[in-house]
């Protein structure tokens, strides 16, 4: 028996998951986004990541970013050495794609606020 905490809401719900021959069995789910919540968590991991980005000339020496949508959880440390050795320069402005299709994932890296000119 698993226990994970489902994130699809604000409420949290904390799901006891076994896994069987059939599938998975789920306990403590509100709702059935939480079963799809576990079999996803069992099955392959997703999140959105948050990091920040170095600026070049920019008031502020990182800006933040997030993927536009939930990548893998085993590309997690892929994607943060590959963000790591990114620069963008200023004006930097939130929404601003900062990749497109980050390490073809599908989703785009997207500044999550402004960052003006130094
Ligand atoms: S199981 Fe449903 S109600 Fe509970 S946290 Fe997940 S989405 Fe929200």
């Amino acid at each position: 028996m698993e226990r994970l905490k489902c994130v699809r809401c604000p409420l949290g719900c904390i799901l006891k998951v076994k896994v069987t021959k059939s599938g998975i069995e789920v306990e403590g789910n509100r709702c059935p986004r939480g079963e799809e919540f576990a079999l996803q968590e069992i099955e392959n991991p997703m999140r959105i990541l948050t990091t920040s980005v170095k600026v070049l000339g920019g008031a502020l020496p990182l800006v933040s970013v997030k993927t536009s949508g939930a990548v893998p959880k085993e590309k997690i440390k892929e994607l943060m050495e590959y963000i790591k050795s990114l620069e963008v320069k200023a004006p930097v402005k939130i929404g601003d794609v900062i990749e497109k299709n980050i390490l073809g994932l599908g989703v785009d890296l997207v500044a999550t606020r402004d960052c003006d000119e130094r």
